[in-house]
C-alpha cells in the first residue's frame, strides 16, 4: 500500500478539507506510488486524513480525492463525482448551450476542467471538451471519459490539455479526440439568445470563455443606445451581447486576428448590422491610448484582459498593467459611463484588484462608484476550503 505520512502539525489544512498536500509537508512516502497513483495520507500520529492522487514531479505532491476513510478510489468513485457535477449544473444553469460541467477542486476532481457545448438547433448531443491538468486525473482519464459520456449522453469528447501547467506535473501537453466523432470546424452554440461560433480544436482554452456568461448578460442589459468599447474581445463575447442589447455602436479590440474573424462570423450568425461594429486587430495598451488621444469617448467600456499575473512573482508588473488599462478605460468614458473591468489572475485577489482600480480612478481624476462586484457564473463554484479556486473577479463601476 502507498502511504504518505505528513510532518507533525502539517495536517491542519487537510483537516479543514483543503485538498492539496505540498511536498514540504511530507515526512515520508511508503511504497512506490507511480504518477497519479492513489495514496493514503496520514497525519504524523498515523490518523487517516484522506485518499489522494500522488504527483511525484509537482510541488503539490498529492491532491485529495476523498476525506472519507470508507470511500475507495475506483471507477464507481469517478462515476459518482461526475454524475453529481452534471446533476448540479442541470439544476443550476439554464439559458445557455455552453456550460462548465466540472470545475476541478470544487467538484472533487482536482485538476480537471470539462466544458460542454450544445449546438444551437442541433441534435442536442453536443461536444464535451476536457483539460487534464494533474497526474491524478491523467491516470484516471479513461474512467472519467466513460463517466462523462454516461452522465451526459454526449458521445463526443475532445481533449485540450495544451496547457503549460501540465509541465509542473511531468506531463506533456496534448490535444486530440478522446471519444466519439472529431469536432466540427466550429460549433454554433447560443447563450442568452446570442449565437457564438466555438472552435474547440483551436480556440482559447476549451474554445469559449464560459465563465463570463452572467457578465455578458449584464452588458446586454445596460447596452441600449450606448456606444460601447470592448477591449480584449476574443471572439466578441461582450460585443455581441452589447449588440443584442441594442448598442448604438461597438468598437472591439483584440490582438488575435483569428479571434476577430470568428467575432465577425458571429455578427453574421446573429443577423446583426455589421455596420454598427468596428474590429481593431491591435495591441490594447497602445490602442486605448490612441483612441483617447483622438478624442473618442464611450458610454460603456469592457476590459477583460488575459491573465497578467501567471504567479505571485508577477503581481507587481501585472498590477501596473491592470492600472494602465483601467486608467485609460476611465478616461475614455463619458460622464455617467459604465466600466466593466476584470482580472482573471488568481494571484491578484479581489481586495488588491479593487485597490488597483481605485488607483486608476484617482489618476484619471474621476469619481468612480462600484455598482456591483462580479465573478464567474454558478457553474464555477468556489469551495470554501479552497480560496485558490477564485480567479475571475470584476467590478461594474459608474463614473460621475
Ligand atoms: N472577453 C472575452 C475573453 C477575453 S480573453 C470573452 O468574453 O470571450 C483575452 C483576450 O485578450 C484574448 O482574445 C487575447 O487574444 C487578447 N489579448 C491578449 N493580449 C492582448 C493585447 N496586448 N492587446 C489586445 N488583445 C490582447
Amino acid at each position: 500500500m502507498n502511504i504518505v505520512t505528513l510532518k507533525p502539525s502539517k495536517e491542519k489544512s487537510l483537516l479543514r478539507r483543503h485538498p492539496w498536500v505540498y511536498a514540504n509537508a511530507i515526512d515520508r512516502v511508503e511504497g512506490k506510488p507511480a504518477p497519479g497513483a492513489t495514496v493514503i495520507v496520514r497525519a504524523a500520529d498515523g490518523r487517516f486524513l484522506g485518499r489522494a492522487a500522488y504527483s511525484p514531479h509537482s510541488q503539490i505532491r498529492a491532491r485529495v480525492w476523498s476525506f472519507d476513510e470508507n470511500e475507495p478510489i475506483d471507477h464507481a468513485f469517478f462515476k459518482r463525482r461526475v454524475q453529481r457535477a452534471v446533476a448540479d449544473r442541470r439544476a443550476m444553469v439554464s439559458g445557455t448551450g455552453a456550460v462548465r460541467l466540472i470545475f476541478g477542486e470544487a467538484d472533487g476532481l482536482p485538476g480537471l476542467i470539462v466544458d460542454y457545448y450544445i449546438e444551437d438547433g442541433g441534435d442536442g448531443r453536443g461536444q464535451l471538451v476536457c483539460q487534464f491538468m494533474a497526474a491524478g486525473v491523467e491516470a484516471w482519464k479513461d474512467a472519467i471519459v466513460a463517466a462523462l459520456t454516461s452522465a451526459t449522453g454526449c458521445p463526443n469528447v475532445y481533449e485540450r490539455s495544451d496547457v503549460s501547467i501540465r509541465e509542473k506535473e511531468g506531463l506533456e501537453q496534448i490535444t486530440g479526440l478522446l471519444a466519439g466523432d472529431e469536432p466540427p470546424a466550429t460549433i454554433i452554440t447560443s447563450e442568452n439568445g446570442v449565437r457564438y461560433h466555438v472552435d474547440v480544436r483551436n480556440g482559447h482554452k476549451t474554445g469559449f470563455y464560459v465563465d463570463q456568461r452572467d457578465n455578458r448578460a449584464l452588458v446586454q442589459t445596460y447596452a441600449r443606445e450606448r456606444e460601447v468599447l470592448n477591449c480584449f474581445c476574443y471572439t466578441g463575447g461582450f460585443s455581441l451581447a452589447a449588440m443584442k442589447g441594442g448598442a448604438k455602436r461597438v468598437v472591439s479590440i483584440d490582438s488575435s486576428g483569428e479571434a476577430l474573424a470568428t467575432a465577425q462570423k458571429n455578427v453574421e450568425a446573429n443577423g446583426f448590422d455589421a455596420a454598427l461594429a468596428a474590429w481593431l486587430d491591435a495591441d490594447a495598451f497602445k490602442t486605448l491610448r490612441r483612441l483617447h488621444d483622438e478624442g473618442e469617448r464611450f458610454d460603456l467600456v469592457v476590459l477583460d484582459p488575459p491573465k497578467f499575473a501567471a504567479s505571485r512573482e508577477h503581481v507587481d508588473r501585472a498590477a501596473r498593467a491592470y492600472k494602465d488599462i483601467n486608467l485609460t478605460g476611465f478616461k475614455l468614458l463619458r460622464p455617467g459611463g459604465l466600466l466593466f473591468t476584470y482580472s482573471c489572475s488568481g494571484a491578484i485577489d479581489s481586495a488588491l484588484f479593487q485597490k488597483i482600480v481605485a488607483g486608476a480612478a484617482a489618476d484619471a481624476r474621476v469619481d468612480a462608484r462600484i455598482l456591483k462586484r462580479l465573478g464567474a457564473g454558478v457553474d464555477h463554484p468556489l469551495l470554501t476550503a479552497f480560496p485558490e479556486g477564485e480567479y475571475l473577479k470584476g467590478l461594474l463601476l459608474q463614473i460621475a
